[in-house]
């Protein structure tokens, strides 16, 4: 699909004008980073196509495209979980889009966490275990997902 918002002109108007002209990358896509919008937890990092930013837009509810499976992703099809979102933002040079969402069932992530940041990298020199920050998962993604292939492409 063709990338059918305004065409940016310069940086005045992308900077400090009303237009929406989203830069998609090399790719034809916008990174999309989604909080939750009633604790302000990072829930996700995303990406977008024309298409998917447009469905957001116009139904309200989280779309994405995703990378590994190369197919618009209404956020919840399959799982139920869907991103209600309360406020959506474009930074400065809008070249990202912050989602504030509201989740359907508590969860965010298709590993089963409330969110897909689950996981610290201890600073320091040498390698260290990560440290989990959630122990308990608020689904089990075989039963919700059943033989849907994991999205994470290895
Ligand atoms: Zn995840």
């Amino acid at each position: 699909m063709a990338n059918e918002f305004a065409a940016r002109t310069s940086v005045e108007q992308v900077e400090e004008g009303a237009e929406l002209a989203p830069k998609f990358d090399a790719d034809g896509l916008i990174a999309a980073v989604t909080t939750d919008a009633v604790s302000g937890e990072l829930l996700m990092v995303g990406y977008m196509n024309p298409e998917a930013l447009r469905k957001t837009i116009e139904t309200g509810e989280a779309h994405y495209w995703s990378r590994s499976r190369q197919v618009l992703w209404h956020k919840g099809a399959t799982s139920g979980l869907v991103q209600r979102v309360t406020e959506l933002m474009i930074d400065d040079d809008q070249d990202c889009v912050w989602l504030k969402v509201d989740v359907a069932g508590g969860a965010s992530c298709h590993v089963g966490y409330r969110t897909c940041f689950y996981r610290r990298i201890p600073l320091g020199y040498g390698a260290q275990a990560l440290e989990f920050t959630e122990t308990t998962k608020v689904f089990d993604p075989q039963v919700v997902y059943g033989d849907v292939p994991n999205p994470t492409k290895l």
